[in-house]
């Protein structure tokens, strides 16, 4: 098999396998064809895992930011020297364009490592003048953590989580998803190469039962999460038993709003990134676009062109634009969501179909976008994660701002505007974790990016990740005789 990593986890320093695990096919989305074969980790093997985290972190933490620091941009290194051959396997995993994949997920990955390398020697403490006495802090790690990632990303949310969790003195257990196990595998691989002592980054693979004896560990001081909403509510209701801290990254049904004064042809070219990237399956997609009435069909014959000529194919031939949905399962969930839409009366744009033929059993579909969607049809309500665009209009700026902020979902929202107070205006009313002006969906590692609301609660990405993975010790310090009343 193609992509068949040497065993299935990654523990205390090595690769294991315990061929008692269920086992886990890994599919090229492309072609259906089965690429790696690999095992869940039995109870036993999760028990290692964390027990090695838990030795390892001890004198990890301990360690000067500067040398963990050094070990870090080694990996770092190692990472972009091998970004065509890890590019590679990101896209037999998930089936995204290599011209993606070498340029957004690994790379993005990389960048988090080195930000948060940087960081880790600048965070300190505050002292606290008592005229005498005085307080002092210190930020200490939090101790092991348990990183679970979704499929779309899965190499990008590794990076992510381990980043900031590492360079601050922590060690990580990583869980990939099922669906996409193989680029976790070569982060454990790449830090052991770059000098980090062994057992501070394990990966366990597995399905939602691994996630769920990991969050429930009593070795474990926190959790972050990148998945949906049903997930985050059983794996921060799960970490509540053990006043766990959480990070919850969780799905989204974000606005994009364009006002009439609008440069138009970026509007398009930002809500086709926001809606068709990574085959649709990104988290803080524009999936509801707020069209203003005025420009609205000027706006759909362009994005109409434009859409029609996005090349699919083999996500292998760099000229590819899309590739495939995940999985079978994710295919039939979207076509699902396209008839529904078509069904409520949406009207189709563009798209709306199965493609790739010659592509063998690949889960391809057209980039598909519906226009006339109202604020109630299925297709503006819930988190499709495929291709379609839903276009729905306004007239009003009050109007859009009110439809946009009626959701439970709180991600990431974007305006485009001419009228730069308007544009201040919009986005100081959005109530979204993460917001664009005049763009969408760009997430550079040095701003921090999470959701409010359902979307998920704490940050990463930025200086604010360091609330997330550290924790505040304060210490008193008397200098005088202690003055007791008895
Ligand atoms: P899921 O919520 O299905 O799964 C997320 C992860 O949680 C997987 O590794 C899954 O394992 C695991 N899991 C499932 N059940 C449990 C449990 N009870 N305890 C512990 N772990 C569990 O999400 P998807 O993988 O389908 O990813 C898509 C979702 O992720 C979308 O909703 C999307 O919006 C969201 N997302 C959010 C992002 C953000 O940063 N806000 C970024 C990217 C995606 P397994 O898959 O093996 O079942």
């Amino acid at each position: 098999m193609k992509a068949q990593p040497i065993a299935s986890h990654f523990i205390d320093g090595a690769y294991v396998d315990d061929a008692e695990g269920a086992v886990i096919d890994v599919v090229y989305p492309a072609t259906g064809e089965v690429i790696a074969r690999l095992h869940e980790a039995t109870p036993a093997l999760i028990d290692r895992a964390l027990a090695s985290a838990a030795r390892a972190q001890g004198a990890w933490g301990a360690m000067r930011p500067v040398e963990r620091a050094r070990i870090l941009r080694r990996a770092v290194d190692i990472i972009r020297a091998r970004n065509a051959e890890l590019s590679e396997l990101e896209t037999l995993d998930t089936g995204k364009p290599i011209q993606e994949t070498t340029v957004a997920d690994w790379p993005s990955g990389a960048d988090a490592i080195e930000f948060f390398a940087g960081l880790a020697p600048t965070v300190t403490g505050e002292t606290v003048p008592l005229g005498g006495d005085f307080v002092y802090t210190i930020r200490e790690p939090l101790g092991v953590c348990v990183g679970i990632g979704a499929w779309n990303y899965p190499s990008q949310i590794a990076c992510w989580k381990a980043a900031p969790a590492l360079a601050l003195g922590n060690a990580m257990v990583f869980k990939p998803s099922e669906v996409t196990p193989l680029g976790a595998l070569k982060l454990a691989e790449i830090f052991i190469e770059a000098g980090m002592p062994a057992g501070l980054f394990n990966v366990v693979q597995g399905r939602g039962a691994v996630g769920a004896a990991l969050v429930t560990d009593p070795r474990v001081a926190k959790v972050s999460l990148t998945g949906s909403v049903p997930t985050g509510q059983k794996v921060y209701a799960a970490a509540a038993q053990g006043i766990r801290h959480v990070t919850m990254e969780l799905g989204g049904k974000s606005p994009l709003i364009v006002f009439e004064d609008a440069d138009l042809d970026s509007a398009v070219g930002a809500a086709m990134l926001g809606n068709f990237y990574s085959t649709g399956q990104i988290c803080s997609n524009g999936t509801r676009v707020f069209v203003q009435k005025g420009v609205r069909e000027d706006f759909l014959r362009r994005l109409k062109a434009r859409a029609e000529a996005i090349r699919l194919g083999d996500p292998l031939d760099p000229d590819t634009q899309m590739g495939p949905l995940v999985s079978q399962a994710q295919l039939d969930k979207v076509l699902a969501y396209v008839e529904g839409a078509m069904a409520q009366g949406a009207r189709l744009v563009t798209g709306g179909a199965r493609a790739g033929q010659g592509q063998g059993q690949g889960y391809f579909i057209q980039p598909t976008a519906f226009a006339d969607v109202t604020d109630d049809m299925t297709l503006a309500c819930e988190e499709v994660f495929g291709p379609v665009m839903a276009v729905l209009d306004f007239d009003t700026e009050d109007e859009v701002i009110a439809r946009a902020n009626d959701t439970q979902f709180g991600l990431a929202a974007g305006v485009f505007t001419a009228d730069l107070t308007r544009a201040h205006r919009v986005v100081a009313r959005l109530q979204a974790g993460t917001c664009w002006i005049n763009a969408y969906n760009l997430t550079p590692v040095e701003g921090p990016f999470g959701g409010v609301k359902m979307s998920g609660v704490g940050r990463e990405n930025g200086r604010a990740a360091v609330e997330h993975y550290t924790q505040v010790k304060s210490v008193y310090v008397g200098m005088g005789p202690v003055d007791a009343p008895y």
